[in-house]
């Protein structure tokens, strides 16, 4: 069975005419797994569909913003009423103040909120808050942590033990790489050894709670604690990006999972329900840092922007609404079950081709790396049969399965993925398996 992209391979080709590489983010190229990217033309509910007509169930969720599928019709019924009284003014509006309210209830750490454009955008800025706050320079992030692409995160550690930053791309200049420091996830103890070589000098820790961008990867038990422990300890910020993990693994973000509360947090991607938006917020004591409150530029001509803000807010309401009666199941517990019933309907199909890989869930994150080692770091999924991987990403692409193109990314469920999206997905992973085990013994 193979897919006719006629013409996205045509789309492909003029795109890469006047779009480097002909996309606007790299990981859409199908550069890891080869092939040639379907160019979408619509989408609905639980399914996208190509230019050549090929339809798909989507696990991609535009990386995770479409909690509530495609194409909600309540949230295109309120972008359609809010088009109508303009797109921007680049004044305030009563719909910022609702977003930051929403998001406050819901992440109570997140006292004062201000809205960006992005998730590199929230990135970006609440670094150089918590440099002008702690007044110190250096930042720690763990290694297959992103947060984005500007400068100061744009770069991982080296093999094996701490390196001073070294920039992972060109352009990166090593003056301000150098003021990152990489450790590997899950490793306190390296962690602790930064601490006591430099601690004064550290202004914060950035971590994606829930890391999903090396795979999803989970915090081991007592891990994040540990980590809000040794901030507290040498008076470092704590920021958590839940750019991803946000109201996807539950309704509070990663926070409200392991019950640690970061000094800042870092939002996008969900709250934007499919337009550009980014957040970041935390303790008031450090917001009113930022100007006009307190002298720490940071401003935007689209922040807030009422389209994006209407579909935030629509988002947000639809995912935290109350179950009608309190035994009915509320979205986050149906949509656990229903990634869960997922992952174990393709681990089943896993199992009986004796595959050992390793399963990991989150709410609606899930991930499957093509390995027999746990899973824990940066390290450990870079051990993952990359080739396994490409030739189960093209078999279920064949069957109308959308996975993202790459080992290193997890998957999302939307609410409105139904039992017969599940079952057609686990179908297809069984032949899937079969074309894995055909590679494995070519190998
Ligand atoms: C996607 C992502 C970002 C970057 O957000 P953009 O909107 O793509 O700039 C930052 N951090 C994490 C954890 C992400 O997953």
């Amino acid at each position: 069975m193979a897919l006719n992209l006629d013409r996205s391979v045509q789309a492909f080709e003029e795109a890469k005419k006047f779009i480097p590489g002909g996309v606007n983010s790299p990981v859409r190229s199908f550069r890891g797994v080869g092939g040639t990217p379907p160019f979408i033309a619509k989408a609905s509910g639980s399914k996208i569909i190509d230019i050549d007509g090929n339809e798909y169930i989507d696990y991609v969720g535009s990386w995770g913003p479409m909690i509530l599928g495609h194409a909600h019709p309540k949230v295109t019924a309120a972008l359609q009423q809010a088009l109508l009284n303009g797109t921007s003014y680049g004044a305030p509006t009563e719909l910022e103040t609702e977003l930051a309210k929403l998001i406050n209830e819901l992440m109570p750490s997140m006292e004062l909120v201000r809205m960006v454009n992005s998730g590199t955008e929230a990135t970006m800025s609440v670094l150089r808050l918590a440099r002008a706050y702690t007044k110190r320079n250096k930042i720690v992030k763990f290694a297959g942590c992103y947060h984005g692409h500007h400068d100061s995160l744009l770069v991982k550690a080296g093999s094996g033990a701490t390196t001073l930053g070294v920039p992972d791309s060109p352009g990166v200049p090593e003056s301000i790489a150098g003021n990152t420091l990489t450790v590997a996830y899950n490793d306190i103890a390296e962690l602790e050894s930064v601490f006591a070589q430099c601690g004064q000098e550290i202004a914060a820790v950035i971590i994606e709670p829930v890391a999903g961008n090396m795979g999803l990867v989970l915090p081991k038990q007592g891990y994040l604690r540990q980590v809000r422990d040794l901030t507290k300890k040498y008076g470092a910020l704590l920021i958590f990006d839940e750019v991803m993990c946000g109201f996807r693994v539950a309704l509070g973000g990663a926070q409200a999972v392991y019950g640690v509360w970061p000094d800042l947090t870092c939002l996008g991607k969900v709250i934007g329900g499919g337009l550009p938006v980014g957040a970041y917020g935390g303790r008031r004591e450090i917001m009113e840092y930022i100007a006009p409150a307190g002298p720490v530029y940071q401003a935007g001509t689209l922040s807030g922007n009422p389209l994006a803000m209407t579909a935030g807010i629509t988002t947000l309401k639809l995912i935290s609404e109350i179950p009608e009666t309190p035994r009915e199941p509320d979205f986050y517990q149906k949509i656990t079950v229903k990634t869960k019933q997922l992952c174990q309907g393709i681990q089943e199909q896993a199992t009986k081709f004796g595959f050992n890989l390793q399963f990991h869930q989150a709410g609606s994150m899930f991930g499957l790396f093509f390995s027999d080692q746990p899973v824990v770091d940066y390290e450990s999924a870079k051990q993952s049969d990359v080739g396994a991987f490409n030739t189960y990403f093209h078999a279920m692409l064949e069957q109308g399965i959308y996975l993202a193109p790459s080992q290193f990314e997890a998957a999302f469920m939307s609410g409105v993925h139904t039992d017969e999206d599940i079952t057609a997905t686990v179908a297809a992973s069984a032949y899937a398996f079969g074309k894995v085990a055909e590679y494995y013994k070519s190998r």
